[in-house]
């Protein structure tokens, strides 16, 4: 094995980066894309924001929270209508919305006047899905789904992919190069957690991979954003977690943001309310100036 042919603590060698992935591998050391998505520049000094709650539960809820994570400062609503939900018993609360949802996301981004990001699962609601979204989110269960993501990437819509929990960076970055090689170039990479079985699990769900931001910004151009809400599992540990993104280098944060947790149809201990999203957007935009001069509000 060549060592000087690897790059350090990474399993990723100067082959991958040539012929594996090119067209998501930097060509200098300080290439970085920047693009807008909605009048939003990604890979520059502004950290968007993605709030909102895990399920667009009803159309009151999330007209709700678009006009209040709006409010606070955040660039993209989030949720979902279409969800991986763990297991398949559902009460009636906890039903995904799908077609009924996505009427309701369309219906919060023009009351709010805010950008949207949801999730796709299958391909048969693609045109559904691109009327309302402005970013189509491939979740973490799907980042392999190697059909699913080359029928969206041939929409040229932009693209956030979530990091599978059990995932490498080699094959992270080998999925976003199925989309680019589409000659869609609107891709966002979403680290949310990773399952490490025996180390964390009797403290939280996943373990939010700091490291990995870093890591994947000596590979990629691609910006990088960082999602504590689904990482840490649990709302106390949100906020630490989003000011150690900002400062590790994240290019975006995502986060859960519900008007009553507690009551939140789906994983209620994950979400935070309205005013720990407002305490902690200034306190990020503070870590932000800090570090390297970027700006969140
Ligand atoms: C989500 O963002 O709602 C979600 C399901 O995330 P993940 O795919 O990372 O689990
Ligand atoms: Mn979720």
């Amino acid at each position: 094995m060549k060592i000087a042919n690897k790059f350090p603590g990474k399993d990723i060698s100067i082959e991958d980066i040539k012929y594996k992935f090119p067209l998501v591998a930097k060509k200098n050391k300080s290439h970085k894309s920047k693009f807008k998505i909605s009048g939003i520049e990604f890979g520059g000094n502004l950290i968007p924001v993605f709030a909102g709650p895990n399920m667009v539960e009803s159309e009151k809820l999330i007209i709700n929270c678009a006009v209040n994570v709006k409010k606070a400062g955040a660039h993209f609503l989030r949720g979902g209508a279409f969800k991986p939900l763990t297991f398949p018993y559902r009460s009636k609360k906890y039903t995904e919305t799908r077609l009924e949802g996505l009427k309701w996301l369309k219906q919060a981004k023009i009351e709010a006047k805010i950008p949207v990001i949801t999730e796709i699962m299958e391909e048969k609601y693609l045109d559904e899905i691109c009327e309302v979204a402005d970013i189509l989110q491939i979740g973490s269960r799907n980042m392999q789904n190697f059909p699913l993501i080359t029928a969206c990437a041939k929409t040229q819509k932009p693209i956030m992919l979530k990091r599978h929990y059990g995932s490498s960076l080699r094959d992270w970055l080998g999925a976003a190069e199925y989309i680019m090689v589409e000659g869609n170039k609107k891709v966002i990479l979403c680290e949310r957690g990773v399952s490490v079985p025996h180390t964390h699990r009797s403290t939280s769900r996943f373990l939010l991979d700091l490291q990995v931001i870093p890591a994947a910004q000596e590979i990629t151009h691609l910006p990088i954003v960082s999602d504590p809400s689904h990482a840490t599992f649990w709302r106390q540990w949100v906020h630490s977690m989003s000011l150690a993104s900002v400062a590790a280098g994240a290019d975006g944060i995502m986060l859960e943001v519900h008007p009553d947790p507690k009551n939140s149809a789906v994983d209620p201990l994950q979400p935070i309310d309205y005013k720990e999203f407002k305490n902690l957007m200034k306190n990020m935009h503070s870590v932000a100036k800090a570090s390297y001069k970027r700006k969140i509000l």
